[in-house]
């Protein structure tokens, strides 16, 4: 299946006719549990001696075939689905990390991110220590003997940035640690992080690989490439596990480790786990993933040409202008598109944003991005409120600016409706 191409795979892989039915499309299989064959068969599941379906707080067919194919997407080895980008990301973290430890992760984020990794991941004794990805020095200095892993967005919100992942994966790797990317805002069709150099990968699936907002859910993909039992740093990996009577996942289970102690303790005892349902309008999103991402870059490129000429605005972050810092990254990270979420700086600051986003008629004003509606939102009050403003500063959110998330509508319908706001926001 992987020697196919992404436009084949984004339709076929992880999926085949119901064996029972012959259903050609993926059924949703909204059942709890399944009947095992027999006592013998039934042990065998629970010893893992045998792949099957237990429970569906571990395991449901339609949850797997959306797993399998996002990690034929990602160039994975495996992939475990959960039920939101947030729980993606505490399941990525799970089995690498315990009290004391910490990561190293990006200024740059979603803002709910560095609300997690920032604030609440202290409650398990986890600690993030936030650095600028740009500064290769800083991001390795920050790495000390209780670093278990590097966190960071291949584009970033909300500014669009684009991060040197293979810089970032170097310097990760030179610290034994593995490098974890949130790829949510590329989706695996204009990036694939484990090309370069990324261990997992972590998705919000609620916005583009859903692609019309409405799923909550993630998805972690492992590349199955890191040497867990390289050092003794990832013991609940290389080390025997109690609740398996011994089992080093790593030594009996090789790269499937990972993803496989997801699922058998991760979302066994977190309970992060993804419905039928939600995994069903994934599948059905993704079918028609690069065709969306395509159109959702032209549209994006366009726009972002046409408001950087335009005089009521001070700047746009887009990657994807020739203008942009981060321009020369995006053939070498993202090279189909920067993706087609960035920030624009109105002039009038904090009052026209506001006005620009009251008189907006086609884009929504939503905390959401990754539609193929054109969406709009204030990030400084509202994503990213809980931040200081030089938190918000750094994270490309200031007071000043307004995110923009272009959808697939017609691109020349979207300027009509930005050209309209901005008349009225700068009165
Ligand atoms: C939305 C988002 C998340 C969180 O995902 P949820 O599905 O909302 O939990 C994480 N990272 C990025 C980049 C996001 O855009």
């Amino acid at each position: 299946m992987s020697d196919y191409s992404f436009e084949t795979l984004q339709i076929h892989a992880g999926t085949e006719p119901d064996p029972a039915t012959g259903a050609r499309q993926v059924p949703i299989y909204q059942t709890t549990a399944y009947v095992f064959k027999d006592a013998d068969h039934a042990a065998r599941l629970f010893n893992l001696q045998e792949v099957g379906y237990i429970y569906s707080r571990l395991t449901n067919p339609t949850v797997s075939a959306l797993a399998s194919r996002v990690a034929a997407l990602e160039g994975g080895a495996g992939a475990v689905c959960c039920s939101s980008g947030h729980a993606a990301q505490i399941m990525a973290l799970f089995p690498l990390m315990g009290p004391g430890l910490n990561i190293v992760a990006s200024t740059r984020l979603y803002g709910g991110t560095i609300t997690q990794f920032g604030q609440t991941i202290k409650r398990f004794g986890w600690n993030c220590t936030f650095v600028d990805f740009d500064d290769l020095a800083a991001v390795a200095a920050a790495i000390d003997d209780s670093t278990r892993a590097v966190f960071c967005e291949s584009i970033s919100n909300p500014g669009g940035y684009v991060t040197d992942l293979d810089a970032i994966a170097k310097v990760a790797d030179a610290a034994g640690v593995p490098l974890i990317v949130d790829n949510t805002l590329a989706s695996p069709y204009l990036c694939r992080p484990i090309e370069h150099g990324a261990t997992l990968v972590v998705h919000s699936a609620t916005k583009y690989l859903t692609g019309n907002g409405t799923v909550t859910g993630g998805v972690v993909i492992d590349s199955g490439k890191f040497d867990w039992s390289a050092s003794d740093k990832f013991p609940s990996l290389s080390a025997p596990e109690p609740a398996y009577h011994g089992l080093k996942f790593h030594e009996a289970l090789g790269p499937m480790a990972f993803t496989f102690h997801s699922i058998a303790v991760g979302l066994r005892d977190l309970g992060m786990t993804m419905n039928p349902q939600g995994a069903h309008y994934t599948l059905m999103g993704i079918e028609t993933l690069s065709l969306r991402m395509d159109k959702h870059v032209a549209n994006a490129k366009a726009i972002a040409n046409w408001l950087e000429a335009d005089p009521r605005i001070e700047f746009v972050t887009y990657a994807g202008l020739e203008s942009s810092p981060w321009h020369d990254r995006v053939a070498k990270i993202c090279p189909k598109g920067a993706g087609a979420l960035f920030t624009v700086a109105v002039k009038g600051g904090y009052e026209a944003c506001v006005k620009l986003v009251n008189n907006l008629k086609l884009f929504s004003h939503v905390a959401n991005l990754g539609d193929a509606r054109s969406l709009i939102i204030h990030s400084a009050s509202t994503t990213h409120r809980q931040l200081t403003e030089a938190q918000q500063v750094a994270a490309g959110a200031a007071p000043n600016v307004v995110r923009l998330s272009i959808g697939i509508e017609d691109a020349a319908d979207l300027i009509a409706d930005l050209d309209q706001a901005l008349a009225a926001a700068t009165a």
